[in-house]
């Protein structure tokens, strides 16, 4: 029997915005009122390898895109001890530009994709502006160019990155979404990303408004499940209860950073019922 891997995994939240509940969901809501969105980075720490999941945006796009830029996403990963010339792995759930938009900051990793993602965001969808606002054309022709340097790793479904830290595809969102699960000392922990934007569009049931297809985005709610120890381990790619509910890593990271392979510290308030 093999010595089972435990991971540390840790959350950084690096810009948010306001926003009401109608528009986080399809169909929007009946109860409307604030429902602000956080940004995040995530980085999984092994005993021997390490890996960051995704790159967030930049200060640039974030000024276009009027969202609130509260640090440097690269930058943070120093305060958990992380150099960017140290890192060999790049997780890219999707190409989505709050996911993708530092991906030239880091030199020496290679890029973990679904295949099916880049053949999406270079096709002929990207005529629509419905579907490419959810990209910056210049990161999508970057990654282009990382792939003719020989630096995009492609999947095409599920995959073992090393022993306990899996990709998992769980298309909807996007066409090529693909979430982290990752062995820790909790069980199996796992990093939703946007197949689910907060807890409440998995639990209810309902998409949010950003959606390429709706069917296999209910699908792939149901594949966090099965693959999470429990719904307590699926972490949202854009909740603001993240923060709220687990430490952090420590005091001064407070605000900023939090650890995800400790149980909560809180417990998550009841949203209302969802009709
Ligand atoms: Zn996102």
């Amino acid at each position: 029997m093999g010595k089972t891997q435990h991971y540390e995994v840790y959350a950084i939240r690096y810009a948010t915005r306001e926003g009401q509940r109608r528009d986080n969901f399809i169909g929007g809501d009946p109860h409307d009122g604030p429902m602000p969105m956080d940004y995040f980075v995530w980085m999984v720490v092994g005993p021997e390898r390490r890996f960051v999941v995704d790159c967030g945006f930049t200060a640039e796009t974030a000024a276009r895109r009027k969202r609130t830029y509260l640090r440097d996403p690269v930058e943070a990963l120093q305060l958990l001890g992380v150099h960017v010339d140290d890192v060999t792995d790049v997780v890219l759930t999707h190409l989505h530009y709050d996911h993708v938009g530092n991906f030239d900051r880091f030199p020496r990793a290679r890029f973990h994709l679904q295949e099916r993602e880049l053949v999406y965001a270079t096709g002929k969808y990207m005529r629509h502006p419905f579907l490419s606002r959810s990209f910056e054309v210049d990161d999508v022709a970057g990654i282009v160019r990382l792939n003719f340097g020989g630096r995009v790793v492609f999947h095409d479904g599920d995959a073992e990155l090393a022993p306990g830290m899996n990709l998992h595809l769980a298309a909807g969102h996007s066409a090529g979404l693909q979430f982290a699960s990752v062995e820790t000392q909790r069980g199996r922990l796992v990093l939703a990303s946007d197949v689910t934007h907060y807890y409440e569009n998995m639990d209810s049931g309902r998409p949010y408004t950003t959606t390429l297809h709706v069917g296999d985005t209910l699908e792939s709610y149901e594949k966090l499940r099965a693959i999470a120890t429990s719904p307590e381990h699926i972490v949202p790619g854009h909740d603001p209860l993240v923060m709220q509910v687990y430490p952090a890593p420590r005091q001064e990271l407070d605000g900023i950073a939090v650890r995800l392979d400790v149980p909560p510290s809180r417990s998550r308030p009841t949203p209302p019922p969802a009709l």
